[in-house]
């Protein structure tokens, strides 16, 4: 076996794995018999920490919900006392009530170690500069970050979200070579870099681009990657887990290798719990193995995702997950279709002409569920009314394609649309009557 891997750990066997899996979820199962919540989660269910003979009887281990994380907010659910715990940190509250997730100093360490593998992995070196465009603060992705390249020996750039001027002018300036952005900001960043008129291909060093935090497509990807004249590469995480460093694209980039030393991973269908085969889509259920403060038990991620079967050609043997179709939040179900709005972006950003911002708005009008698809129009956008026309009809067959709904599509200029400036881009505005 080759390989150039940040830690050996990426390429033992999938037998050692297994077994380094068990004996880290004994040790997880016995922390978490230290909080109340998981004491009576057991005891509902008549079982005890001896019960669990092997991996596979992870199945009758209770399930925790980002609800019963609500439910015990802010500190209930710590397995160590609190003076041990070194960090609080909470998930962005997209969906709801924050999540609060703590960390002793293990555990900081432990997730550094994954962001710094997962950096590795796609050729970051520690003569790289990495600027980080994520929020500093309570949203993970910037500390996970920051000390994951610090331990990586990067030269780091904490330049925080926003202020695209001064971002451009810090790539230039320092030579960043590295940039873990917001997919949905990366391509705000290469407009603004049009006005400004730097080309990032001749003026900045950059060479690769971390992307995560919320559902692209390849489409999307693609854009970012001929915008900007880098490598893009998926990062999936999450707060409850640590933050990024979950799941990442290796050079691949066909699928997302979860660190099974990590965590235990199961894919289950939403609606009967039962696990799905390898191959299908389900929700992500994660168990974590390396957590002191805070170990997690199946933890339900309502993210919607499936294995990739197969190995990958890398030799990494930690299994892939395949780029995620959304949350089951972000579901919409209309004339009772159900519908992602990746699958919108992906029709969308086949489209030159189009800029790389949309917002989908349901309405109700005259009794009927509608949706309008608002896009902004990009760079090769024309003037001409005929072959305005054209477009928008073309998209909307695509889209009635896709979708099997037939959405009202309206081009707006560059700009028109609310645009995330370094947090999560909002795609959806639901202002149907419900009842
Ligand atoms: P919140 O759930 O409030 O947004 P987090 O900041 O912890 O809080 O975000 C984690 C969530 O972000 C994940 O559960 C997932 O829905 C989404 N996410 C993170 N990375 C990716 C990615 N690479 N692709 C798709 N979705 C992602
Ligand atoms: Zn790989």
């Amino acid at each position: 076996m080759n390989k150039d891997f940040y830690n050996p750990v990426e390429g033992i066997s999938r037998d050692e794995l297994r077994k380094l899996q068990y004996t880290r979820l004994q040790k997880t199962i016995a922390s978490a018999l230290n909080v109340p919540f998981y004491q009576k989660a057991f005891k509902a269910l008549g079982l005890s920490a001896s019960d669990i003979r092997s991996l596979d009887d992870i199945i009758k281990l209770p399930f925790t919900t980002k609800d019963d994380l609500r439910n015990n907010y802010p500190f209930k659910m710590a397995a160590i006392p609190l003076k041990d715990c070194v960090r609080v940190h909470s998930s962005s509250g997209t969906t709801g009530n924050p999540t609060v997730v703590l960390h002793s100093k293990n555990d900081l360490d432990a997730w550094a170690e994954l962001v710094a593998r997962n950096l590795y992995m796609v050729g970051v070196r520690d003569t790289d500069v990495f600027q980080n465009t994520s929020g500093y603060g309570m949203f993970t992705g910037g500390l996970g970050f920051q000390y994951g390249a610090e331990k990586l020996g990067c030269l780091t750039v904490p330049a925080a979200a926003g202020n695209s001027k001064r971002q451009i002018k810090f790539m230039k300036d320092f030579g960043t070579t590295v940039v873990h952005i917001i997919p949905s900001y990366a391509t705000r960043l290469a407009e603004v870099m049009a006005e400004e008129g730097v080309d990032p291909k001749k003026d900045l060093k950059i060479r690769i681009l971390a992307i995560g935090a919320e559902p692209h497509t390849e489409e999307q990807r693609k854009r970012i990657e001929e915008l900007l004249g880098v490598k893009a590469y998926n990062s999936f995480g999450m707060s409850e887990m640590c933050g990024p460093g979950v799941a990442f694209e290796c050079k691949e980039q066909n699928g997302l290798h979860i660190w099974e030393d990590n965590v235990i991973v199961e894919i289950v269908n939403p609606v009967t719990l039962q696990p799905v085969p390898d191959g299908e889509i389900g929700e992500l259920v994660l168990t974590t193995l390396n957590r002191e403060a805070m170990p997690l038990i199946r933890y339900r991620t309502r993210d919607l995702t499936r294995i990739i079967p197969g190995d990958c050609p890398c030799g990494r043997t930690h299994r892939r997950l395949a780029r995620f179709q959304g949350r089951s939040d972000d579901m919409m179900i209309l004339k009772g279709v159900n519908i992602f709005p990746i699958q919108i972006e992906k029709i969308l950003m086949g489209y030159k002409e189009l800029g790389s911002n949309f917002l989908i708005t349901l309405e109700t009008i005259s009794n009927n569920d509608e949706m309008t698809v608002e896009v902004e129009l990009g760079e090769l956008g024309t003037d001409n009314v005929g072959d305005l026309k054209d477009l928008v009809k073309d998209i909307t067959r695509k889209l009635k394609d896709e979708i099997l709904i037939t959405p009202k599509v309206k081009l707006v200029p560059k700009g028109s649309l609310p645009s995330a400036e370094g947090g999560k881009a909002v795609r959806v505005k639901d202002l149907r009557k419900l009842f």
